[in-house]
């Protein structure tokens, strides 16, 4: 098994007919890089930064934060590495922004909630996030969006910050990607709109399970509610993928079920361009990918979004696992 393990890591996650998925690593330190690394990963689609700025008194300056992005962006140099901007709420405490105790975190001020009224904070981040573009293929995602407003408020931040950067002559890529996590059911819901103001979408199962099914993800006693197979998390995801096809832009998965390769026939029969999972995953979902046709998994998919009841679905997604 460590042998069969070995000898995929170098081969690309391409189908027997010929259709290609980019599977990159989720991290969220520098310390992940060798792992994402030895598993294969084909750059960093999810860098998870909200850790950098807990259990700490004071928030990471540019320059600090330069650094960790630089070594990211620099290890994967011709990868394309994408740094998502602070995804904090008030369930992750910082006692330097003062949050107030919510009664319900998740539905609260979290993530680019936070970032649009701190612009301070924001500004500090997007700033070293372009600046290390210089240094390698960096791309920027913002957390929880919600309507095209926060979109257009967030870009309009990031372009006073590489106004900045210009009159002070530090260098970034003009051309940086700009996209967006698609994990709030709304956001899903007007994907069309979302996509005529990004060049990628990353979808977030995690969390669009949680709010599309109204079951909290650490929630144990509702566990067994928590179904990213669920029917209607199945259409919120393919009406994603298909407004993302509509308007040419990419379109990824980065939340747990990237890393389900019971998952992989619907990716292939939707187009999806990019998988983004814990790094240990990846040799799995590749194998599955290996193993699949485009055809094949046309049909599965067909069956999986006509299924009837759950029995139906779980005996479909059966043999893949
Ligand atoms: C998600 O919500 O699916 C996701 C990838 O982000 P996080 O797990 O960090 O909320
Ligand atoms: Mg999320």
């Amino acid at each position: 098994e460590a042998d069969e393990l070995k000898k995929i890591v170098s081969l690309p996650a391409v189908t027997n007919d010929g259709y290609e998925i980019h599977l990159a690593a989720n991290i969220s330190s520098t310390r992940e890089l060798e792992i994402a690394e030895q598993n294969g990963a084909e750059g960093v689609g999810l860098f998870r930064t909200e850790f950098m700025y807990m259990d700490r008194s004071y928030p990471p300056s540019e320059a600090e934060q330069l650094t960790v992005y630089r070594d990211v962006a620099e290890h994967f140099k011709d990868r394309s590495v994408i740094i998502r901007t602070l995804d904090i709420g008030g369930d992750k405490p910082m006692e330097y922004l003062d949050l107030p105790e919510e009664d319900n975190p998740f539905l609260g001020y979290r993530a680019i909630r936070i970032c649009l009224d701190r612009r301070d904070l924001f500004k500090t981040q997007l700033r070293a996030i372009l600046r290390a573009s210089a240094f390698g293929e960096v791309s920027v995602m913002f957390p929880m969006i919600s309507s095209v407003e926060e979109v257009r408020a967030a870009k309009g931040i990031l372009d006073e910050a590489k106004q900045e950067l210009r009159s002070e002559a530090l260098p970034f890529d003009e051309e940086l990607p700009i996209g967006i996590m698609v994990e709030v059911p709304a956001a899903a819901m007007i994907a069309d709109r979302l996509a005529e103001e990004v060049d990628f979408f990353s979808i977030g199962t995690n969390d669009l399970v949680q709010y599309t099914l109204a079951v909290d993800r650490m929630n144990e006693q509702i566990a067994h509610m928590y179904d990213p197979f669920h029917p209607a998390v199945l259409r919120l995801v393919r009406h994603t993928i298909e407004a993302a096809k509509k308007c040419n832009i990419i379109v990824g998965v980065c939340g747990e079920m990237a890393g389900d390769p019971r998952a992989v026939p619907l990716w292939i029969a939707l187009g999806v361009n990019k998988l983004s999972m814990s790094s240990r995953s990846i040799p799995r979902v590749k194998a599955a990918i290996r193993r699949a046709s485009q055809e094949n998994s046309r049909s599965v998919t067909d069956k999986i979004y006509k299924a009837g009841s759950k029995a139906e679905l779980d005996a479909l997604l059966e043999p893949q696992s």
